[in-house]
């Protein structure tokens, strides 16, 4: 009843209602979860919607739509985990093409192109995506595509999606962003002039660390066509429950990001008042390139804060005295999440590697939850207490 749609302007009502449904008998509010791998067909050629799950499920398609609309994009995909959707958008090329990529993009994506892409022969130059003149000259007669994300682990460093775009054009490259730390409700990259957005679902979009996913958005539907084909035909598609869980996710992504930043403003001015710290990294510190770019691109700063502890502060310590806030990877949820990149999210470069990227043994990456920012604090000033306090001696 596409007549009776309500004319819905803003973003926040449009996360809430999503998209009306066209084959809901029952009146019921939310899509249903079509636990149906395939679909009658009425006659032998006879024209469906619907024919077989991996193609197309109604539970994954309205959730597929729902991104796509609230990206402005021609077309989502959804599919079981980011990096499948990673995989998907690489897909699209040829061996022998070339993409300049960031030099801190996720580790599991640098290990998709590094490991599995360079086997047929997909290259790539990873530079540094703040300095546009190292992007103009990685620029190669075979570049097809820059590949960055916006926010990257674990400095925060900002990149400007404007600008990276513009020079994608023109060249005739793809942009294609990672949007996973920012969200739609964020940054829209689309409208911003890159061309393919991916998210790992699996962090704030489904928000509560209970399903792994990922989605793919194109603005076009040529590129979008091309996606498609890798989704049906590689396969890694959503299940229709998992689906729904991003679906449901969505729903609270502008009051959960809402209350992930301003904890996190709260937690970065207590974190830059306590002498232990050294450094607080967060796009919201005025002073930095990634501070400009962020006010001129960004609705926020995002829920995700790294720091490091003084010399001499045991790091190790300082995560495991932690009561409140979770010694895990990943990021996005409504609990606070406290890591030691070195040890856990990027173990797997080298030491020198790690180094060259800023990743010091007194680093910490905080995924800021929505809990109340006074009980954040309080564990965190109980856990840096500590860490002044004189090793008790072994007395018995
Ligand atoms: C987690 C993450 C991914 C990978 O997503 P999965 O859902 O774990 O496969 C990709 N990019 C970024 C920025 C991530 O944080």
């Amino acid at each position: 009843m596409e007549s009776e749609e309500i004319d819905m302007t803003e973003f926040d009502t449009r996360l809430v209602h999503g998209r009306s449904q066209h084959d809901n008998q029952t009146g019921a509010v939310n899509v249903p979860i079509y636990n149906s791998s395939t679909f009658i067909f009425p006659k032998v050629d006879a024209k469906v919607t619907w024919d077989y799950a991996r193609s197309g499920n109604p539970t994954r398609n309205y959730l597929e739509d729902q991104l796509a609309a609230l990206e402005n994009g021609a077309k989502g995909f959804a599919f079981s985990s980011g990096l499948a959707a990673i995989h998907a958008v690489l897909g699209i090329f040829s061996p022998g093409d070339h993409i300049v990529i960031g030099n801190t993009i996720y580790g599991g994506t640098f290990r998709l192109i590094n490991q599995f892409f360079k086997r047929w022969d997909l290259k790539v130059t990873p530079v540094d995506t703040q300095d546009l003149a190292a992007v103009e000259n990685a620029i190669q007669p075979t570049t097809k595509a820059i590949y960055f994300e916006t926010v990257a682990n674990p400095l925060l460093k900002v990149t400007s999606v404007k600008a990276i775009s513009k020079i994608a054009k023109r060249h005739g490259l793809l942009t294609i962003v990672d949007n996973t730390f920012l969200t739609p409700y964020l940054q829209q990259p689309l409208d911003l002039g890159a061309d393919i957005v991916v998210h790992s679902a699996t962090k704030y979009l489904g928000g509560h660390s209970d399903v792994v996913a990922g989605i793919a958005v194109a603005k076009d539907q040529a590129i979008a066509d091309r996606i498609y084909f890798n989704q049906n035909g590689i396969g890694s598609v959503l299940s229709p429950a998992d689906s729904n869980l991003i679906r449901r996710g969505i729903q609270t992504l502008a009051v959960r990001l809402d209350r992930h930043v301003s904890n996190a403003a709260k937690i970065v001015n207590f974190l830059q008042s306590r002498p232990e710290i050294a450094k607080v990294y967060y796009p919201g510190i005025a002073g930095t390139k990634d501070y400009e770019i962020a006010t001129a691109e960004l609705k926020g700063y995002g829920g995700i804060i790294s720091f490091e502890l003084q010399k001499g502060f045991d790091a190790i310590k300082f995560v495991e005295n932690l009561n409140l806030i979770q010694l895990a990877v990943s990021l996005g949820a409504v609990e606070s999440l406290i890591e030691l990149p070195y040890k856990m999210t990027h173990a797997e470069l080298s030491p020198q590697e790690q180094l060259k990227a800023g990743i010091t043994h007194q680093l910490v990456r905080l995924s800021v939850g929505i809990e109340d920012p006074k009980d954040l604090i309080g564990d965190l000033t109980q856990s840096l207490d500590r860490l002044s306090e004189p090793v008790s001696e072994v007395t018995d």
